[in-house]
């Protein structure tokens, strides 16, 4: 493999001649060199190579413009200016693909409105490109956490017949004609005669199967694409997005915050070590100081508070709301981002929320009004995680779902967890790009994941 400009960076001055590859970000022209800056994107800032103006032919070194691909030859030497360590003094360039001047990232500074009607080319900018890797070794840190500490890594299926959650926000798949859809006797549409003989949608969490796995495996960990039909527009929900969830068996609430924490510091530690370049760019371009909060998160234990101790703090500040806080209600945004800016100044869990706001199968307290859940609250952005021990004990979970309306026959396999073996397990599901715009900085949740899919929005 050829050596990429990340390693050509770090290496010592020598005789050998190297190659460098990558495309063209800005070309200076002093009295007697031009200086080329060549990015291959395995790191922010790219490789400095030197044309002698006296080596080289006058007509290459003008068809080399921002945007080109070029492949040059050359050794490492130390750099006179100030930026860098070494650079490489060029023997010989090539232009594989030129980029006429329409080419779209020009040298200015462009907005991220901008860029993501050029997805397909924003990731060549520092800001996009930084996020990229930041979220590949996001991705990498995820794994290796649950690798390390005895998770296996389970696929739950994308497209799903169980309903449950969240109906409301459900795509369906179906390969029924939409315009002449079969139908019942009564009107409504058969879908019996549907592809799967049977309603489908596109799944939006993988948690029921996955309690199927960690009752045989014990802990286990999901991490793939969930499916939402979030209508409102904001700056934290996307259509399509990723979803890390683990679930681990023999454990209970205490369980389930402790390794929450664990993972968060573990993966944004990581990130630390990995990415300082890009984390330095993230705290001076996009978020001042978002790399020192971030080292402050990992060394700082999460703060911990009730619902119930969480609204009695909102309610003395009632004022400042739009929404005005009550026991019962569902924390907003303005909400959360107070508790963990305001009140704690660090991230927050919130537990025992009442059961009327939370899943059918959250475990029931004691009181017969709240429920063991958890929610991991973050600065800047509210709700990071999103998790609960889960109701083991059959004939409690049965009660529940009949109060909810909910079909024990849509439910018999969930329910037979219950009736084989059943133990005490929790689990949690991160938005892992949240957690990357935390990491990052970034404000809109469309700047952090290549190709956003949102309410109007499925281009590329
Ligand atoms: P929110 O109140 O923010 O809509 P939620 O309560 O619907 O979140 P959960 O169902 O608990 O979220 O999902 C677990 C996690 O998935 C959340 O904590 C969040 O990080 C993330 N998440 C949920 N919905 C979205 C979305 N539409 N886009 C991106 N991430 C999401
Ligand atoms: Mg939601």
């Amino acid at each position: 493999m050829q050596t990429v400009i990340k390693e050509l960076k770090t290496m010592q001055p020598g005789p050998a001649l190297v190659k460098a590859s990558g495309w063209v970000r800005t070309k200076r022209d002093s009295k007697n060199v031009c200086f080329i800056e060549v990015n291959d994107g395995t790191c922010l800032k790219g490789l400095q190579v030197v044309a002698d103006k006296a080596v080289f032919d006058n007509n290459l070194l003008n068809s080399i413009s921002t945007g080109c691909s070029v492949e040059c030859e050359g050794q490492i030497v130390a750099s006179e200016g100030g930026d860098q360590a070494v650079e490489l003094k060029a023997t010989s360039i090539e232009v594989i693909g030129d980029a006429p001047a329409d080419y779209p990232l020009q040298k200015k500074r462009h907005t991220l409105e901008y860029l993501r009607d050029i997805a397909h080319l924003r990731a060549r900018t520092n800001t996009i490109g930084a996020v990229a890797r930041v979220r590949s070794k996001m991705a990498f840190a995820v794994h290796k956490f649950f690798q390390e500490n005895d998770f296996y890594y389970v696929n739950t299926p994308l497209i799903t017949a169980s309903d449950c959650e969240g109906a409301g926000q459900l795509f369906q798949v179906t390969t029924l004609d939409l315009a002449n859809p079969p139908r019942l006797e009564d009107g409504r549409i058969d879908y019996s005669k549907d592809f799967f003989g049977k309603h489908t949608s596109l799944t939006v969490s993988g948690q029921l199967e996955g309690e199927t796995y960690a009752t045989a495996l014990r802990n286990i960990y999901t991490f793939g694409p969930t499916f939402r039909a979030e209508n409102s527009n904001t700056k934290r929900h996307l259509a399509e997005f990723w979803m890390v969830e683990p679930e681990m068996s023999f454990c209970t609430l205490e369980g389930d915050m402790e390794i929450a924490e664990s993972f968060l510091k573990y993966v944004f530690k990581y990130v630390l070590e990995e990415c300082d370049e890009d984390m330095e760019f993230f705290s001076k371009f996009i978020e001042p100081g978002v790399k020192d909060t971030i080292v402050h998160v990992v060394e700082t234990p999460f703060a911990h508070m009730t619902y119930t101790e969480a609204v009695k703090e909102l309610e003395k500040h009632g004022d400042k709301f739009e929404f005005k806080p009550f026991w019962g209600c569902d924390l907003q945004t303005e909400h959360e981002r107070f508790l963990t800016e305001e009140v704690c100044h660090r991230p927050v869990i919130v537990t025992d929320y009442p059961k009327e706001i939370k899943s059918f199968y959250m475990k029931l307290n004691d009181d017969g009004k709240t429920v063991r859940a958890m929610d991991v609250l973050a600065p800047r952005l509210g709700e990071i995680i999103g998790g609960s021990e889960r109701e083991y004990r059959y004939d409690v979970l049965k009660a529940r779902m009949a109060e909810l309306g909910l079909r024990e026959e849509d439910y018999w396999w969930y329910l037979d967890l219950r009736k084989y073996g059943t133990v005490p397990h929790s689990g949690f599901g991160l938005g892992f790009e949240r957690a990357v715009q935390y990491v990052t900085g970034m404000q809109n949740i469309r700047d952090v994941i290549p190709y956003p899919r949102a309410a109007k929005q499925a281009d590329f």
